[in-house]
């Protein structure tokens, strides 16, 4: 089994020298394992400071969100390459929030990706359904074509450099936290899915579960054998109940 993957998204939290205590904080409680790998993805401002930070630890720097370009006249926006540079190994493309308070289409999160993996990054693509598309049974078409489109032009070999994070809108910020048994029913469906249309072994892809995970329920999402780790909003934002995740994933 590959390693647990952890990673806390810090979203639009923490000043430079607030995320440079919860990296403290973290760095003070957190044994690294190898059943573990663990990423923290901080504001743009704070990436530096943090990069500083972890540079002689396993921890891994990610960013939030990119652009598709590596230059140009693209006011307010980040490169790729300027992600590298600042040592960056991951990118979270596709977001909830960035598909719907940014209006993000999966034809331009296919572009990220592309931008991403280009650039030697590794990418965790985010899909999910809203609370009315699981009601009406749409949970599966929805997310199929989320990976279809966020994925296309993918050889097999890039597929295999990407990890996927389900996270069912709904429960994003909510405290609601999908069921094991719903999460693991949906990572089996991607899994499936990207086997089918990739010919990949697909047990090699990480399949993240996000969306209220928390020291208390953590332990019982990591049960299943389709969740390979956790992408981590609220619960990272406090370097205590974010290292008690982390020890959940060793251990459980
Ligand atoms: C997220 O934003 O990716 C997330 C999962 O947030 P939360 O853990 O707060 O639900």
């Amino acid at each position: 089994m590959p390693p647990r993957f952890i990673v806390g998204n810090w979203k639009m939290h923490k000043s430079i020298s607030e995320a440079e205590s919860l990296v403290n904080g973290i760095l003070k409680h957190y044994q690294p394992h190898p059943s573990v790998e663990l990423a923290v993805a901080p504001s743009f401002v704070s990436l530096q400071a943090v990069s500083r930070l972890i540079a002689s630890t396993p921890i891994g720097l990610a960013a939030q969100n990119v652009n598709a370009h590596d230059e140009g006249a693209f006011t307010g926006e980040i490169s790729p390459l300027m992600l590298q540079e600042v040592g960056c190994h991951h990118v979270i493309v596709g977001h909830s929030e960035r598909r719907h308070i940014f209006g993000e289409t999966d034809s331009l999160i296919n572009e990220k990706l592309h931008a991403v993996l280009r650039h030697g990054m590794l990418p965790i693509l985010c899909v999910g359904e809203h609370l009315n598309e699981r009601q009406a049974n749409q949970t599966h078409k929805v997310i199929h074509t989320q990976l279809q489109k966020g994925l296309e032009g993918l050889s097999s070999y890039d597929l295999l450099r990407v990890a996927i994070a389900y996270e069912p809108v709904w429960a994003i910020g909510t405290g609601h936290a999908a069921t094991v048994e719903q999460a693991a029913e949906v990572h089996a469906g991607i899994r499936t899915f990207l086997a089918m249309q990739w010919k990949i072994d697909a047990e090699r892809i990480r399949i993240l579960y996000g969306g209220s995970v928390s020291g208390d329920n953590a332990g019982t999402l990591f049960h299943s054998p389709q969740i390979n780790g956790a992408l981590v909003g609220k619960a990272c934002l406090n370097s205590e109940s974010f290292v008690k995740i982390i020890e959940l994933a060793k251990t459980s």
